[in-house]
């Protein structure tokens, strides 16, 4: 069910009581290489949401997204829109909390930006001490390893980014503009002026590479451990066990 389709009747009436998960699409308004758009972040786990939604509609609420992210790398890029760690943390941790007070107490925090992060841990801690159980994704780094057998290389805006744009919404990716930036960080390093190297073209990784078909399907890798994630929350099997 999406949250904000219901009527205040048919939530009373059809979740207080019996659904107690929600999925909460996280992403940001930056650059995102010359050829994707600037909502990349925000379309990206918005259609993960969806084909989750429509998997197990009865039983999960799609929040409507928090479209505004920290980008502070990307700001200087053309269209990019931020807002500081802490206001983003704030809102999210209230928008999370406004939840669980009708009874969600499974959040997916369903983050499609880097930028996003820090704070997604800190609004973890947030919900965790309000009695919620709270599960940030974060899809391009929780399931690297499956992604990496269908693309050569990851990057923001890079080959398996763009390749899932080209998979959900093709005709807003301009190929012909694709980059490719050389550089890789060598340690992890922030200072001005080191923003051509980091994000040469607003791009880590290599674009050119991308092909709708790579995209469709991580799509399906993704939403295929989504739903088992959801069906590991649902049975408590959110640990691994080793005996020595
Ligand atoms: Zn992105």
């Amino acid at each position: 069910m999406y949250w904000d389709q219901l009527t205040t009747k048919t939530f009373r009436d059809q979740v207080l009581g019996q659904v107690d998960t929600a999925i909460l699409p996280i992403g940001s308004i930056e650059a995102h290489g010359q050829h994707c758009p600037l909502g990349t972040d925000n379309m990206t786990p918005w259609h993960f949401a969806q084909l989750l939604n429509a998997r197990f509609s009865d039983r999960i609420l799609v929040m409507p997204a928090i479209a505004y992210g920290h980008t502070w790398e990307l700001a200087n890029f053309a269209g990019t829109l931020s807002v500081s760690h802490e206001t983003f943390r704030r809102y999210v941790a209230e928008v999370a909390l406004s939840a669980l007070n009708w009874g969600i107490r499974h959040l997916v925090l369903l983050n499609g930006h880097g930028g996003n992060i820090p704070a997604l841990y800190a609004v973890m801690e947030d919900v965790a001490e309000h009695g919620g159980q709270a599960i940030l994704v974060n899809w391009w780094q929780d399931y690297r390893e499956e992604i990496l057998t269908v693309v050569d290389s990851q990057g923001h805006a890079g080959e398996d980014e763009t390749s899932v744009m080209l998979a959900i919404h093709e005709p807003l990716v301009r190929m012909a503009d694709a980059s490719y930036n050389p550089y890789r960080p060598k340690y992890r390093v922030e200072a001005l002026g080191l923003h051509d190297k980091v994000l040469r073209h607003a791009t880590t990784g290599d674009g050119r590479r991308a092909t709708r078909a790579k995209g469709e399907r991580i799509v399906e890798i993704v939403v295929e451990r989504l739903v088992q994630l959801l069906e590991d929350v649902w049975t408590d099997q959110l640990f691994f066990r080793h005996d020595s």
